[in-house]
């Protein structure tokens, strides 16, 4: 029985007390969402950092149509299929780890990974190791595990009972990477270490912060040299977003644990992987059950899901998707250029195809009045951009057409307006 007044659905990150409209859409297309009234809202922020080419690909919509006549779903315990074996031999080429674990979220593929060091530490007779290093102002998602290795906030401390202790170093800002350095240097040497789990050159969700390939090549040295797995988290950097398919690639890094969902099926359906080097699979090999690694959900590799990434690294291959990275890149830098000189907005940046920028306010936090009514501002305008606190971006999928991605620059500069007001 629906309640008078009150939604069925108990939307995410959404206090339905602020009564805000929540807009139905029926239909996409390229970076188009339209409501159901039939208005054009520009989708710049790839509903939530997923879409990468475009809301509804046809050859990726339709691999999912013929998947779903063939084979729906089927456990994948004991049992294999052609879509999950044509991806993984896929991303074994493209990411040069020769392991695929299948989950179905940024956040699982995250616990994944954790599971999977601690596995390998006490697999090889190093159950003292049990430490995971992180960095501020990480995100890795919203599972309990995943909520341990992020920032702690307003988000999470009503759980914070049931987050486990990590050991955090400071963000490298610039020109204060050295003290990142030593203390995860200091952190590394000791005894319990295991991992290091971090978000490749951009921290999303912790306020689009953003360092160079330089010093995650140097972070990756220093878990190296002291034998701590490097956990690449590209859950939302991978898939082209940095400029690259992968983030780490700029920085020359292979990761010995590498997390990606998002983008994986180009942003059509639900999947993830935890890819895995030699030694982190080695360790939970045994001629009997005692290494297994006892992880799996019911939808672990559902085929539908992973004929959609299959078609997504078809699109990779035979589409000018590189060539759509670098013109969205520098039509990105031309408005970061023009958004630098409007006053009210600092610390422009850019990494590849995201731009992001601060709107300049005293004590503007998540909970203050200004995201609800950048949100409605945006809104009003006709695009979809969600601010993170004081702070907006644009992360639109690649096929973004410069029309489009010149009002959300247009959006971002008026929404100052906002902040004087
Ligand atoms: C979004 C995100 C996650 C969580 O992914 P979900 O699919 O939302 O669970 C994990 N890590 C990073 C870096 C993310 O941006």
């Amino acid at each position: 029985m629906p309640r008078p007044g009150k939604p069925a659905i108990w939307h995410p990150f959404t206090q339905h007390g602020l009564n805000e409209p929540i807009p139905e859409i029926a239909r996409a297309e390229g970076a188009s969402l339209y409501t159901t009234d039939g208005t054009r809202i520009i989708d710049a922020i790839s509903s939530w950092w997923v879409t990468t080419h475009g809301h509804c690909h046809p050859r990726i919509a339709a691999a999912i149509a013929d998947q779903a006549t063939r084979l729906d779903q089927l456990i994948l315990a004991g049992w294999t299929h052609r879509p999950a074996l044509d991806l993984a031999e896929g991303l074994v080429d493209l990411f040069g780890l020769p392991h695929v674990f299948f989950s179905d979220s940024g956040s699982t593929a995250v616990e994944v990974a954790l599971k999977m060091a601690l596995g390998f530490w006490r697999n090889t007779g190093h159950g003292h190791r049990n430490r995971v290093i992180v960095m501020q102002h990480s995100y890795h998602g919203d599972t309990i595990g995943a909520m341990s290795v992020g920032e702690r906030g307003v988000y999470n401390a009503a759980y914070a009972p049931l987050l486990f202790d990590v050991d955090t170093v400071p963000f490298p800002h610039a020109g204060a990477e050295g003290v990142t350095y030593a203390a995860l240097e200091a952190l590394c040497a000791r005894a319990d270490a295991a991992c290091f789990i971090v978000e490749p050159l951009v921290l999303g969700a912790g306020g689009m912060l953003m360092y160079p390939p330089a010093v995650l090549a140097e972070m990756a040295a220093i878990c190296a040299r002291h034998g701590v797995l490097f956990i690449a988290d590209e859950v939302m950097t991978g898939w082209g977003r940095t400029g690259t398919l992968l983030a780490c690639e700029q920085a020359g890094v292979t990761p010995d644990i590498l997390c990606l969902a998002k983008g994986i099926t180009g942003g059509a359906m639900p999947l993830a992987v935890t890819l895995a080097n030699a030694a982190v699979y080695d360790a939970h090999y045994a001629p009997d059950r005692s290494r297994t690694f006892y992880h799996s959900s019911s939808y672990t590799a559902n085929p539908i899901a992973c004929a959609a990434a299959v078609a997504n690294l078809a699109v990779w291959r035979e589409e000018p998707v590189r060539e759509r990275i670098a013109t969205l890149r520098a039509r990105q830098a031309d408005g970061a250029a023009m958004l630098a000189t409007v006053p009210g907005i600092a610390n422009v940046r850019q990494c590849g195809t995201i731009l992001a920028l601060d709107y300049v306010v005293d004590g503007a936090g998540y909970l203050s009045d200004l995201q609800p009514r950048l949100l409605a501002f945006f809104r009003e305008r006709g695009v979809l951009i969600r601010p993170l606190g004081n702070t907006a971006y644009l992360m639109p999928p690649y096929g973004i057409g410069a029309d489009d991605l010149a009002r959300c620059h247009a959006a971002l500069a008026d929404a100052v307006a906002l902040i004087a007001g």
